[in-house]
């Protein structure tokens, strides 16, 4: 199923939606049935769900609205307006809030704050569809109809850019056509320059961890602090830093057509992390592609990067080889890791810059 430029595969039946809206509403009846709660949905997702629900309540009730949003296109802006507020005459009720899906908890707490000064007698969530892997924990979730994966979904109330909320069913956003890279090469191989070229062509993003941690160190932010010194002196940045960096990085663009990883993974640790990160996103690496060039010139690529450049690593020979031997030491041994797996393929990073992009294309359609 197409909705603009996306394809939705099926994933839950209005039988399975149903049910869990079912076991929702019974739950709650049993917990309120002598008192007249009141229900509030949250506009727009949970229309659908606090119809359905309210048709399974079996005891008198009151339903009534806010609105909050977050969403622009499939990921999250992190920026949560209030559209519409909290009804009047709450005081000394239950309350309880009927959520579409909770994900990473940003718009659970404005909800919790937005209710913080109203004097009510309890305060209950219940959300039809919740994301356990990345709610980040905050409040406790009262009621929950079904956990599910963390993968963008559409339908029963749940847009993508504002269409698919009248479907019955629950789809999942088509992974499958994904092409993710690896761009595998020492420095100087010129992994950053053909990334910039594959990326419009493929339509990829482009997520280079030098480039993550330059930003860092510009912006003086904690990670940047940390990167520093291991960048300075040329030596790598520890796994767990950089393995976390990333994974941020890729969730905050779930609407990517694949990714080109430019300088991750550089060790056997970051490989086998980035590996089962994507497997619980339903992706994997479809490729390693090698730009093959010889140290010396690598050596003098990188000397006059570093007079335009202002990288201080780019600058010195003696940081330039202890680069090097980090790639020789940690690194090279990664293309046994992706031959194993009949991933590995190298080009000839030596000549033209719009030569080598050929080379690189004529990789990725075989593929
Ligand atoms: P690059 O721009 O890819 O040459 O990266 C510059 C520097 O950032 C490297 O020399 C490392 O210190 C650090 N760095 C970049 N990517 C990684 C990574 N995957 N693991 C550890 N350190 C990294």
């Amino acid at each position: 199923m197409q909705l603009q430029d996306k394809t939705f595969v099926p994933y839950l039946s209005e039988a399975e939606i149903l049910a869990a809206v079912e076991k929702v509403a019974h739950a709650i009846a049993k917990d309120y049935k002598d008192e007249i709660p009141v229900f509030v949905g949250v506009l727009n997702g949970a229309f659908m769900f606090v119809a359905d629900f309210l048709k399974r309540y079996p005891h008198p009730c009151e339903v009534s609205f806010v609105k909050l949003s977050s969403y622009q296109g499939l990921t999250s802006t992190g920026i949560v307006e209030t559209l519409l507020d909290p009804p009047d005459n709450i005081e000394g009720r239950s309350v309880i809030i009927l959520e579409d899906i909770i994900d990473s908890g940003r718009t659970l707490k404005e909800l919790v704050h937005l209710f913080s000064t109203t004097k009510v007698k309890e305060f209950k969530i219940a959300s039809l569809f919740y994301k356990s892997e990345v709610y980040n924990g905050e409040y406790t979730i009262d009621y929950v109809g079904i956990d599910i994966p963390d993968k963008f979904i559409v339908g029963y109330g749940l847009d993508y850019k504002e269409l698919g909320r009248n479907l019955r069913e629950v789809y999942q956003l088509n992974q499958k056509h994904m092409i993710n890279l690896v761009l595998f090469g020492k420095p100087g191989a010129g992994k950053g320059t053909q990334a910039e070229f594959l990326k419009e062509k493929y339509n990829l993003k482009h997520i280079s961890t030098g480039d993550l941690f330059r930003y860092n160190m510009k912006n003086e932010t904690e990670l940047g602090k940390l990167a520093k010194s291991y960048i300075d002196r040329g030596d790598l940045v520890p796994d767990e830093v950089t393995i976390q960096m990333l994974q941020d990085d890729v969730e905050k663009n779930p609407d990517a057509s694949g990714f080109i990883f430019d300088g991750f993974p550089r060790t056997t640790a970051q490989a086998k992390a980035l590996d089962a990160f994507l497997a619980t996103k339903g992706m994997k690496i479809n490729a390693t592609i090698a730009l093959d060039a010889n140290d010396e010139v690598l050596i003098q690529r990188l000397l006059e990067r570093g007079k335009v450049s202002g990288r201080s690593d780019d600058q010195d020979e003696n940081k330039i080889r202890n680069r090097f031997d980090e790639y020789n030491q940690k690194t090279a041994p990664l293309k046994e890791y992706y031959e194993e797996q009949g991933k590995f393929h190298s080009v000839n990073g030596i000549g033209a810059i719009d030569e080598i992009t050929q080379r690189l294309a004529k990789v990725i359609e075989e593929l």
